[in-house]
């Protein structure tokens, strides 16, 4: 292999730049030429490629985002699309890729690779970590610290005026930076979306806590549940409770930005550095993923049939500490 070309694809996460940088200084290490290839799919379908040196990486790092930019194409999705993403690596001599981005950039790879046999290594690559056959995702850290550091502040004004709030963190169908965020940010009750939560046993906890004399509560809500986002959910403790002064917080997007964490920038420069020796190497159609601290390599078909839930253990301590 000589040609490699990389891509950050999907939702951004911090931690993309250091697993750029590691695709490109591990890859030149090696003798490769590195090809970047601009906004995920949309640029592979359009040959939107630029040659990267040594130093077309320095300073990145640190930095959150992706310098390659990242888009969602739905062109991509259909075999003609691929197609012509194939003719462009084709027409550049591209003889292998690396891609960095979710479980929809991934399940794009793997079709790439069956209808026209290019070989490629994924990163996990998503604040979200809810990708199969990894202990972390590259962002996951980031994020749910940016989370616990903004729920920290939001304690400070609910506790100078004794108030409830419900705070909507991110992480699409999975509970992964709700339950952490709520663990580290001592929330009173943490609302999945693997699990359904009831109102009235919400509302009595709340209670509970008031009459033991608790001077702020937090809850914390992760989007895309199927009890309602936390405005829903607020409004529906607010009807059955009058007792709290009730606010609620969405923190949104500043989840996804803002510089790294050592915890991904490490985990992105070793799953870069494995990027490029196991495609060198022959493997193919895989994910890398870091399970009990070692690198391992998942294929696509083994990963992606299963769902990946927070752990349940999470959960109880979680309540255990919210007495
Ligand atoms: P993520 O990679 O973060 O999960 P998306 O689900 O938006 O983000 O996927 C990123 C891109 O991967 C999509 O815009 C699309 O081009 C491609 N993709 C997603 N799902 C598929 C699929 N089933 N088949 C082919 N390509 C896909």
């Amino acid at each position: 292999m000589k040609r490699i070309g990389v891509f950050t694809s999907g939702g951004d996460a911090p931690g993309m730049n250091a697993a750029i940088r590691a695709v490109v200084r591990a890859g030149i290490y090696y003798d490769k030429e590195i090809i970047g290839i601009y906004r995920g799919y949309e640029g592979m379908i359009e040959g939107d490629f630029v040659p990267m040196d040594v130093r077309s990486v320095s300073n990145i790092l640190q930095r959150g985002g992706t310098i390659l930019k990242s888009a969602r194409s739905t062109e991509f999705k259909t075999p003609e699309g691929r197609a012509k993403a194939y003719e462009q690596l084709k027409k550049h001599n591209i003889d292998g890729l690396i891609g960095i981005g979710g479980d929809g950039s991934f399940t794009g790879m793997h079709h790439l690779y069956k209808e026209h046999g290019i070989p490629y290594v994924c990163l996990p690559g998503t604040i979200d970590n809810d990708i199969p056959g990894t202990d972390y995702t590259i962002g996951f850290d980031t994020a749910t610290n940016t989370a616990v550091e903004a729920i920290d502040k939001i304690r400070d004004t609910a506790l100078s005026h004794n108030r409830l709030f419900f705070i909507e963190v991110m992480g699409r169908d999975s509970g992964y930076i709700a339950i952490n965020a709520g663990i580290a940010g001592g929330a009173v009750s943490v609302i999945i979306p693997e699990e359904q939560t009831s109102i009235d046993e919400l509302v009595k906890k709340l209670n509970e806590g008031g009459k033991h004399n608790k001077s702020s509560s937090l809850v914390i809500v992760a989007e895309g549940g199927k009890s309602g986002s936390a405005m829903e959910i607020a409004q529906k403790v607010k009807e059955k409770s009058s007792y709290f002064d009730t606010k609620v917080t969405i923190l949104g997007h500043l989840q996804r930005g803002g510089a790294p964490t050592y915890f991904d920038r490490v985990l992105a420069s070793k799953m870069g550095v494995a990027a490029v020796e196991s495609l060198d190497e022959g493997k193919t159609d895989v994910m890398i993923g870091i399970v009990n601290n070692k690198m391992v390599y998942n294929k696509f078909e083994e990963i992606m049939t299963q769902p990946k839930y927070v752990h349940k253990d999470d959960l109880r301590i979680a309540k255990i500490l919210s007495i």
